[in-house]
């Protein structure tokens, strides 16, 4: 089928490029002259594992094509995905004008039939508010349907959860994209649920929000076990062989982040408001997740009393393992925290680094994770990339002025730790 995706990020590259490798025909578009300009040239503007690969195949193959013009998008395929940013504004609502714009876009440019499908996480409505737009502003006057089509990838894994997604949903509020919409999955021989568009635009929010939910219903059992001497991972363990709860997502931490969640939670508060719903429940999840970055930087001031003069190691600036992004990271909040309360910081990704650079410019970055520690008086854990399971710790203890590591992902043993000697602080365990 022929598809455009408007919108070349996180989601629209991976769409892109997962579709034209299922044999679509796919054009991408973007309205950053120089991120089209980079993937025509062979370049890459994220890190995703995978992609880079899958991008330069479809490409040679003549399937996948870059172009900043929506109206050549919009002319060239039968079928347009939306995948601009949503973000949220200061009253946590969600900043709908990328997604108002391109529908605008879209309108001025068909000249016939199309599928609009919004890929986007919106707020419920949104779907009704985008055909409204599009009537009012198509002067071809042609007929389209607006689709629902909600993306669950996860950044680090996208091409994964794309080639196999464990669902696909699609809101309509016709029958007519419906089998155009099927076919366009058919090679991925996923579920499919056909619904109605506010039904589709309800369940990504929902299921964002209680993915953080468990999260924090996990880092508030963390507080308890700090508490108590219990151990988080023994009690996360038990909850999770029950197959009705399920083991994913129950990993105590700093807290989450990222562009999805913290976004999405405040959206779906907010929408739930403007309908006449008080939405109490997500706004403990926040307060938990605000908590738990609050609790580990007082760890990390109670522990050596004074930060300003110190020099503190960082493993990790990325808001989650296998990815670059560091939107709304916990690991950049922290470094910004350490860095106001005066502490110096050596700090280390392994790709997230030269997005850092742009917002933490007093940091070093340092190119090998086992040289970090080199003068500090701590190490700090803020990200969970496998990797750093195989520091090289007996480096990290000579490296260290003071053995001390504090570990916001608890990625080490505690027992391990003690035994080489370390001041070990991990999160909820003991
Ligand atoms: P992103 O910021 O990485 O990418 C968005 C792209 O859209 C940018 O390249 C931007 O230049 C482009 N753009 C903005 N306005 C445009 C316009 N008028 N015309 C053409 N291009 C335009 O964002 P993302 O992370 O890919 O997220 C996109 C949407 O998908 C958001 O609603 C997000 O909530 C949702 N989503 C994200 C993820 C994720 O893991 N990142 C997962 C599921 C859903």
């Amino acid at each position: 089928m022929k598809l455009t995706i408007i919108g070349t990020g996180y989601v629209g590259l991976v769409t892109g490029t997962c579709f034209a490798q299922a044999g679509h025909q796919v054009i991408c578009v973007d309205k950053d002259a120089d991120k089209i300009k980079l993937l025509k040239s062979g370049g890459m503007p994220i890190y995703e594992p995978g992609l880079e690969e899958l991008v330069k195949a479809n490409t040679a193959a003549g399937r996948l094509e870059f172009t900043h013009s929506t109206q050549e998008g919009v002319e060239r395929s039968d079928i347009v995905f939306i995948a601009v940013p949503t973000p949220a504004l200061a009253d946590g609502s969600v900043d709908l004008s990328y997604i108002e714009g391109v529908s605008r876009d879209i309108a001025g440019a068909m000249t016939g039939y199309r599928i609009v499908v919004d890929k986007s996480t919106v707020p419920v409505r949104t779907g009704e508010k985008v055909a409204e737009t599009i009537k009012r502003y198509c002067k071809a006057k042609v007929e389209f349907d607006v689709v629902s089509n909600p993306e669950f990838l996860r950044e680090g894994f996208a091409v994964e959860d794309f080639m196999r997604p464990e669902r696909v949903v699609i809101g309509v509020s016709s029958q007519r994209p419906v089998a155009a919409m099927r076919e366009v999955y058919l090679p991925y021989q996923a579920p499919i649920i056909v619904t109605d568009i506010n039904s589709a635009e309800l369940i990504k929010h929902a299921a964002n929000s209680f993915l953080a939910l468990k999260i924090s219903y996990i880092n508030a059992i963390s507080v308890l076990c700090e508490l108590t001497g219990g151990n988080v991972q023994e009690v996360a363990n038990g909850m999770g062989m029950d197959s009705r709860i399920g083991r994913k997502f129950l990993d105590a931490s700093l807290g989450f982040g990222g562009s999805c969640f913290p976004k999405d939670l405040s959206a779906f508060i907010h929408i739930s408001a403007k309908l006449g719903y008080d939405f109490g429940l997500l706004k403990e999840v926040q307060r938990i997740n605000a908590g738990q970055l609050d609790r580990f930087v007082k760890k990390i001031m109670d522990t050596l009393w004074v930060v300003k003069g110190k020099t503190l190691g960082v493993l990790g600036l990325a808001f989650k393992q296998n990815t670059d992004d560091i939107r709304m990271s916990p690991a950049i909040e922290l470094c910004q925290r350490l860095l106001k309360e005066g502490a110096a910081l050596r700090a280390h990704d392994p790709q997230a680094m030269e997005k850092a650079r742009a917002v933490l410019p007093g940091v070093t970055y340092v190119d090998d994770m086992n040289e970090v520690a080199v003068g500090c008086d701590a190490l700090i854990v803020a990200t969970e990339w496998p990797v750093f399971k195989t520091l090289d710790l007996q480096r990290a203890r000579q490296n260290l002025s003071h053995p001390i590591i504090f570990d916001g992902r608890n990625l080490f043993d505690v027992a391990e730790m003690e035994r080489l000697g370390f001041l070990y602080k991990s999160i909820g365990r003991g």
